[in-house]
């Protein structure tokens, strides 16, 4: 499933890139630039602006939440989808880009020290060459999933 997420959006659009979702950010605020590019490359639009119409679009949610944590089960409940947590950290969060693994000798470098002491598994964006490894955004996304899962069953 892939998404293209208007300007108002840019934390949503970083935690579904961290979930693993191919998602576009759109910068502009011409409406038919980003209708044009929904349909070109077949992505759900995810958008905060009440006034663009459904009936353009291949598929469109606005989003009616300022929270991130209700965004996210908006999108989801709405789309019917469910994260796979084999894809969570799959993807740049900065560039969208699929991640590499990576042997942590090579990345030694460009980690803090305590980082290389202590993780394991670590994997790299080959477009902006940052480096990810389950650390911290790796329990925030964690703790999250639990959260969107027990506010499910109250
Ligand atoms: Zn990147």
């Amino acid at each position: 499933m892939k998404f293209l997420v208007d300007f108002m959006l840019g934390r949503l659009c970083k935690w579904l890139r961290l979930l693993g979702y191919d998602v576009s950010y759109f910068v502009s605020d011409k409406k038919s630039d980003l209708i044009y590019q929904s349909l070109k490359e077949a992505r759900i639009i995810l958008t905060r602006d009440h006034r663009l119409s459904k009936k353009k679009a291949i598929k469109l949610v606005i989003i009616n939440s300022d929270l991130l944590e209700e965004q996210l089960e908006q999108v989801f409940s709405e789309l019917n989808i469910k994260v796979d947590p084999d894809e969570i950290f799959t993807r740049c969060l900065v560039c969208n880009e699929i991640l590499q693994k990576v042997e942590k000798e090579k990345v030694k470098d460009k980690i803090p020290t305590y980082v290389f002491q202590t993780q394991k598994e670590f994997s790299y964006c080959s477009n902006c060459q940052k480096v990810y490894w389950k650390g911290t955004h790796w329990d925030l996304a964690n703790q999250l999933l639990k959260k969107l899962k027990s506010d499910k069953k109250n």
